[in-house]
């Protein structure tokens, strides 16, 4: 993954976030062509495995538990229940699943053991696989990496100065480390962030920056824009104009010319007009499907329509990267000896002739 020298430091990349919108976009445009198929955007469901109860404070998310927004949690989604809706998911053109888990982090318990069921039951579909599970150590994104993860989605959500008005429950290198984790293990990293937070545009660029400074950039950058949810610190935020989203996914595009930006969280307050603009732009990829986790997102329906419109054609899995290979698991290897083992008991004490005792 390659960054544009022309554009590393703040200044430049101040400079070219505010040119005006149409030379942004004709830059972007022609970039975009360069290294992607203009023509190709991927669709990706996102489902949320574990929904609300979290501990963090994140001021924009309605699963933090110590927000009254009304969410009901659910815990774990067994297996075969992900796998219905990837499944169902695929029939409807997404050839990603995105599995986010409301947690602080990943905990080597039997929930992740189960994550880690879904990942491999979900990579088998052929689907690029991608969770987002909150902070995770080496040892577990080697698991994930093994089961068949082929993205792991960790958003930096917006610049390091701006980041404390945000969040105060974890540390902007907090997740930086998760990210390094992700990267260690071989799993492609997927990180992005929110505009619309009352933050400046400086920290929209201070966002690009933290990216520019890494080894290695992200290969997916989502952008959202902040949905106000009631309930949350964030609920009195107007929403911001379409043309600051079309700005973002630009200056991104340029700044990160290998990566697939991701128009994210946001697009039910656009309108076609500008989605188009995003993908003119370089957008590579959408959600779809009628909700976000846990917010509003266009139907699969009316997204066809507008790829029918536009003339794009949904990306197919794996175009950016080979299907991870999967390896056995051995905390689950030995679950499942385990279990035929104790089966085998059962069997065998349920066939054991009855003693007849003679007097
Ligand atoms: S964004 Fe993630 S970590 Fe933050 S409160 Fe929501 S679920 Fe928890």
């Amino acid at each position: 993954m390659k960054v544009n020298p022309n554009y590393n430091t703040k200044e430049t990349l101040l400079a070219l976030y505010n040119k005006p919108l149409l030379e942004l976009v004709f830059e972007a445009a022609t970039i975009h062509r360069q290294y992607h198929n203009p023509r190709e955007v991927q669709m990706s469901s996102l489902l949320s495995i574990k929904t609300g109860g979290c501990s963090e404070d994140c001021g924009y998310c309605p699963q933090a538990a110590r927000y009254n927004t009304g969410l009901e949690a659910h815990k774990l989604m067994t297996v075969d229940s992900v796998i219905e809706q990837a499944k169902n998911a695929k029939a409807n053109g997404s050839s990603r699943l995105c599995m986010g888990a409301a947690w602080r982090e990943v905990r080597d318990n039997k929930d992740f053991d189960s994550v880690v069921e879904m990942v491999q039951a979900v990579n088998d579909l052929d689907m690029e696989v991608c969770c987002t599970l909150g902070m995770m150590n080496e040892d577990q994104a080697k698991r994930l990496k093994n089961a068949g993860l082929f993205a792991y989605n960790h958003n930096l959500d917006t610049s390091k100065d701006y980041y404390k008005d945000v969040i105060s429950t974890r540390e902007y290198e907090d997740r930086l480390q998760t990210i390094e984790n992700a990267r260690k293990a071989g799993i492609t990293v997927c990180s992005g962030g929110i505009i619309g937070m009352g933050e400046a545009i400086e920290d929209r660029v201070g966002l690009l920056m933290s990216y520019m400074e890494m080894e290695t950039p992200p290969d997916s950058i989502p952008i959202n824009a902040l949905v106000a949810i009631e309930g949350t610190p964030m609920e009195d935020q107007k929403p911001i104009e379409q043309w600051e989203l079309i700005r973002m996914v630009a200056t991104t595009r340029i700044a990160f010319p290998e990566s697939v930006v991701r128009l994210s969280a946001g697009r039910t307050k656009m309108s076609m007009e500008g989605q188009a603009l995003c993908f003119m732009a370089g957008a590579g990829s959408i959600f779809a499907g009628d909700k976000l986790l846990t917010t509003p997102n266009p139907e699969f329906n009316e997204d066809k329509e507008m790829f029918d419109i536009l003339g794009l054609i949904p990306k197919q899995a794996f175009a950016d990267g080979e299907k991870p290979v999967t390896q056995p698991d051995p905390i689950i290897e030995a679950k499942k000896e385990q279990a035929a083992a104790r089966a085998k008991e059962l069997e065998e004490a349920s066939f054991q002739p009855r003693k007849i005792t003679v007097e």
